[in-house]
């Protein structure tokens, strides 16, 4: 205490007002070394500095809340990293302090956690539903990657429930459900029971006011009653304790108002009962001394049967251990008693804080993330006897996520695994929203649609009624919702174009035969359709569109005409416009482009594949008439297609260069270039073009003929 008090003697004048500190300072030097409170003083003077004028609503200067959450954690006996972020934990979000500041002052791992406070406070919870309340816990606790974090954030919010009452009454409100939805529960879930209890008593007091106060007055005046009988008996226990020569600390137990609130409320239990049970705690050294104890309260007074419970060799799955037994008090009266040692009840109150706790012999190698599985693991152990896991795969999964959690534009929380991207959001959402998507927001910003989401982020997609899903897409999507819909929608248009291409092929093969779809008749169709199994005509056209069912001999088979009829093939032709997607494909032996006289091959599965006439693959044509067909372009057909010519050119420096600029000059793209021989004086180059049709290649071919270094231009043909 001296030494305290010779620190704040050396403060500057304008920060020696202690605002707490002194207790603070107290605390600290009962578990930390001297060089570590001085650098935590060092955090005061900075953080007093930077809040300097700031006031809090209850009038006090700010640095009272920051000191207070460090008081909060100082008492847990925390390391001296976590203290200075929680003397420091509003510097960065309310002053103009910087996290460089902070860092290059006090280290990185204290800006590193001043950092991820700041970053819990930028999300907001902004619905109440049940289901929303455990994603949001999840989402904060995904966002922490060093759980100290949370054990700020945890004594930040105890504090400004304890000054709560200074605030107007709708934000009382709202912070005392958030409390009780977010935070009591998250304090549960670490096994923290000093912040959980606290957190829900004061959160229930400032969202039920009048219920608390029935509740703390009706306990009081039991206690008052109780009072008696509660020394004596714990004298009685301390004495037969004390025969059998047990060093023991005993305790009698405060109910918690909020935990009376919820039983009463749920198991629809008078007050009277509630109220009217005394709790003890028997603390002693060792877990001998435990069941010793145990049997000494049970010679005492009857245990009641059914009541025992041994968390001691199985413990809860949070990693509480105790024993607890009921004894018949006098007059009939319950008396609830826990036994445990002192590290049991350590571990009671502070959970995984614990292994964040101050020791001198401490080892700096563990990183934060490896003392949390350390937790874990310990809990894991505890766990052997294969109770339950639920707990800990719960505690394992938030506290080392595989999903991450972003808002909704309304605020909505969507959980989804790491690494998704805009376009995985977009079909969370809905899978219309999926197909739609042009572009997408993140917090207001436009973002490419491959952008990987974090935490906490704020996602808008972008629709237009008439967009497409890209196939492109299928190479960053991250979940299967996305990656099965955009499949799907490939699957459902292609299936549409062969439909239609079908349909247009059975049309043509029957006008050959003199026919038409509509002259075949509804009677007809449907009796064709049966003889073959199939279900409607949309199916018979997707397989004639497939190459599956050849388009003459169904022609045929629909008008009963014999199949061994004069084979003269198809003069009406089939047009193209370059427009039918996937169902029409451009040979690559040959590159045909509009203008060259082209023939259709019926492919199997892959609809029609378009040859040049000339193409040394046509050879086939003879052995298998019925899988050609005649085709013709359509007169004005506005895409680009592929092309392919050879140019022979003398071996000059840059004349690859020259000859891509007359190319480049000429309107067209080179998709691939390739050298196929190279002599002493002469190279011969293949270049993949994009042309709109026979004349445009002419011209670019004319212009790179007439260059000065260039022998020779021809187009492949094969
Ligand atoms: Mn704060």
């Amino acid at each position: 205490m001296d030494y305290a008090a010779t620190l704040l003697s050396k403060l500057p004048g304008a920060s020696r007002r202690s605002h707490g500190l002194s207790h603070l300072l107290e605390t600290l030097e009962s578990y930390l070394p001297k060089d570590q409170i001085e650098t935590i003083v060092q955090a005061y003077e900075f953080g007093a500095a930077a809040h300097d004028g700031q006031t809090r609503m209850t009038g006090e200067p700010y640095i009272t809340h920051p000191i207070a959450v460090a008081q909060e954690l100082a008492e847990m006996h925390l390391d001296a990293q976590a203290i200075a972020a929680a003397i420091l934990h509003d510097v960065v979000e309310d002053t103009d302090a910087s996290l460089s500041q902070i860092e290059e002052k006090f280290g990185e791992e204290t800006s590193a956690l001043v950092d991820g406070v700041s970053k819990l406070d930028q999300i907001q919870f902004r619905s109440r539903a049940e289901a929303q309340a455990e994603s949001f816990r999840k989402m904060m606790l995904a966002m922490i990657e060093d759980i100290r974090v949370i054990l700020v954030k945890l004594a930040d919010r105890l504090h400004n429930m304890q000054t709560l009452s200074a605030m107007p009454p709708e934000k009382i409100r709202r912070i005392a459900r958030e409390t009780l939805d977010i935070y009591a529960p998250i304090a549960n879930r670490l096994g923290i029971n000093r912040f959980k209890v606290e957190l829900e008593d004061l959160g229930f007091r400032h969202l039920y006011p009048m219920r608390y106060r029935v509740l703390e007055k009706a306990l009081k005046r039991s206690k008052g009653s109780q009072r008696q009988i509660v020394k004596r008996i714990l004298e009685e226990f301390a004495a037969a304790l004390k025969d059998d020569g047990i060093e023991a600390e005993i305790v009698g137990r405060e109910k918690h108002l909020y935990s009376i609130y919820k039983k009463m409320a749920e198991k629809k239990r008078l007050l009277s009962d509630v109220v009217d049970v005394y709790g003890f705690r028997i603390i002693v050294d060792d877990v001998n001394s435990c069941y010793q104890a145990l049997g000494i309260v049970h010679g005492l007074y009857k245990p009641m049967p059914g009541r025992f419970k041994d968390y001691v060799a199985i413990p809860r799955i949070n990693g509480y251990q105790s024993l607890h037994t009921t004894l018949f008090g006098p007059k009939g009266l319950p008396l609830e008693v826990q036994i445990r040692t002192r590290t049991m009840d350590r571990v009671a109150e502070s959970g995984v804080a614990s292994h964040w706790q101050y020791k001198a012999d401490d080892k700096v190698d563990a990183t934060p993330q490896r003392r949390a599985r350390e937790w874990l693991s310990g809990l894991a152990e505890l766990q052997e006897a294969g109770s339950s896991e639920e707990f800990l795969e719960s505690v394992k999964v938030d506290l080392f996520p595989d999903k991450i959690y972003v808002f909704t534009p309304k605020g909505e929380i969507m959980p989804l695994p790491k690494g998704s991207t805009t376009v995985d959001f977009a079909y969370a959402v809905h899978t219309d929203i999926g197909n739609r998507t042009v572009a997408a927001k993140v917090d207001r910003g436009l973002v490419p649609l491959r952008t990987p989401l974090a935490n906490g982020e704020t996602v808008e997609v972008i629709t237009s009624r008439g967009a497409k899903p890209n196939p492109n897409w299928l190479t960053f999507v991250r979940t299967a919702k996305a990656r099965t819909a955009i499949r799907q929608y490939m699957k459902n248009l292609r299936s549409s174009e062969s439909i239609d291409l079908g349909k247009r092929l059975l049309d043509r093969s029957l006008k050959d035969l003199d026919s038409s779809l509509r002259k075949i008749g509804k009677v007809r169709m449907n009796a064709a359709l049966e003889e073959v199994g199939l279900n409607d005509t949309s199916e018979l056209f997707e397989q004639v569109g497939l190459g599956e069912r050849l388009a003459p001999l169904t022609a045929r088979f629909l008008l009963g005409v014999s199949d061994s009829n004069d084979d003269e093939t198809a003069h009406a032709s089939l047009t193209i416009a370059g427009t039918e997607g996937m169902v029409v494909s451009y040979a690559k032996c040959c590159y045909p482009i509009p203008g060259d006289d082209v023939m259709g091959y019926l492919s199997s599965g892959r609809g029609v594949v378009i040859h040049r006439n000339g193409c040394g693959n046509l050879s086939n044509f003879r052995k298998q008439p019925e899988k050609w067909i005649a085709v013709t372009w359509e007169k004005d057909v506005d895409r680009e297609f592929f092309s392919q010519i050879t140019i022979d050119t003398l071996n000059k420096p840059g004349v690859l260069a020259e000859v891509a600029a007359t190319i480049g000059d000429c309107g067209s793209n080179i998709e691939q270039v390739e050298v196929l021989g190279r002599h002493e004086d002469c190279s011969m180059l293949s270049f993949l073009l994009q042309v709109r049709d026979r004349k445009h290649l002419a011209e670019i071919m004319r212009n790179v003929r007439k260059m000065p270094n260039v022998i020779r231009v021809s187009r492949d043909s094969t």
